[in-house]
């Protein structure tokens, strides 16, 4: 029997661009010829985005599940929210702004038919602004030299992931991740392929510089520890260095007497190393506040409601809304 697919989408504030996705997604879906669930996770949209999803769940509740979320835990746990209520073999993520076209989810299919467990997908002519760009060309490097993650391009969450993956992934109970850097340490044989990319055509980036910023020091800090060794390591050049030259003032002091002049170069040697001080200790504290975040061992996110057709009689009624509140 051929194996059934799960998509998962996550929503967040997407009300102008949901119509389009629903016709195109399930278009593209019902081609395949598979048995699917599309799984939509809100992830605390304050729009009509919930009420959209509701209406979809309407329209097609033999192959749509909804799950919302009681508030914004951010694209990568919500994504986790889904992936527990998941139930196909093939587990394939995308996003609802259509930058990556739902035609391509049989791409996916195919590799995975062929044995792959993971797959992985590279952007071939990303339509994003410059600056983006530019950044994920730098940060793919540095996690490329820093981690054992072998993904060539990190940012694109169109990917598939099979359920044995999904299992491992739903035994984690990180509050901090990375999605297809988690899936990929779990994966057998993972493979890469080229899918298309398209611009944002409507609503806008939810991922500000801050943002961004902050997802990939969860990537760094969850599959790595080299931030920490290269901080110890500048350290020790640094103190090496210093050791050097408080040698050399002391035999200059013997030799050619005190010396006064150069106070500004003190301040600025004296000031590049406080610089070097306060990143290293921001860098433990990026370390120290997930562990204080992981040792709390709140809830990760908390689901407002659920909206499936199920089959189980655990899960209530046979169609419509469990209760509110459910804690995971
Ligand atoms: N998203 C989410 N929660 C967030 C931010 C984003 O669920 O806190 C969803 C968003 O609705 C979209 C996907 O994650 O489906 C990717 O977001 P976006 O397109 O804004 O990211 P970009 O393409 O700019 O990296
Ligand atoms: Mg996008």
């Amino acid at each position: 029997m051929n194996a059934t697919l799960s998509i998962v989408v996550p929503v967040f504030n997407e009300e102008p661009g949901l119509p389009l996705l629903f016709e195109r997604l399930y278009a593209a879906l019902d081609k395949l010829g598979r048995r699917y669930e599309v799984v939509f996770v809100d992830d605390g949209s304050r729009d009509r985005s919930v009420a959209m999803l509701r209406e979809q769940f309407g329209r097609r509740p033999d192959c749509t599940r909804v799950i919302v979320l009681a508030r914004n835990v951010g694209q990568h746990m919500a994504i986790l929210a889904a992936f527990a209520h998941t139930r196909g073999t093939y587990v394939i993520t995308l996003d609802a702004d259509l930058q990556n076209p739902p035609e391509e989810i049989g791409k996916i299919v195919t590799a995975m038919d062929a044995g792959a467990d993971y797959v992985g997908t590279v952007r071939v002519r990303r339509q994003d602004v410059f600056w983006r760009k530019a950044a994920s060309r730098i940060m793919n490097r540095l996690r490329e030299q820093t981690t054992q993650i072998r993904i060539t391009d990190q940012g694109c969450m169109l990917r598939g992931y099979h359920r044995g993956v999904i299992d491992a992934i739903n035994r984690c109970t990180e509050v901090s991740t990375f999605v297809p850097a988690l899936g990929y340490t779990f994966a057998q044989n993972p493979v890469e392929i080229e899918v298309a990319h398209a611009e944002r055509t409507v609503g806008e980036s939810k991922y500000s510089i801050y943002r961004l910023i902050r997802l990939n020091f969860d990537l760094m800090t969850g599959f790595s520890v080299a931030p920490l060794q290269f901080v110890s390591m500048a350290g020790i050049v640094i103190a090496l260095l210093s050791l050097g030259f408080v040698v050399f003032l002391a035999v200059r002091r013997l030799i050619v007497g005190p010396e006064a002049e150069g106070l500004f170069t003190l301040f600025g040697i004296a000031f590049f190393l406080m610089g070097v001080l306060l990143v290293g200790l921001g860098v433990v504290g990026e370390y120290v506040g997930r562990i204080y975040e992981q040792v709390r061992q709140r809830p990760r996110y908390t689901v407002a409601a659920i909206l499936e057709e199920d089959e189980s009689v655990q899960h209530g009624p046979a169609r419509g809304e469990r209760a509110r509140g459910a804690v995971e």
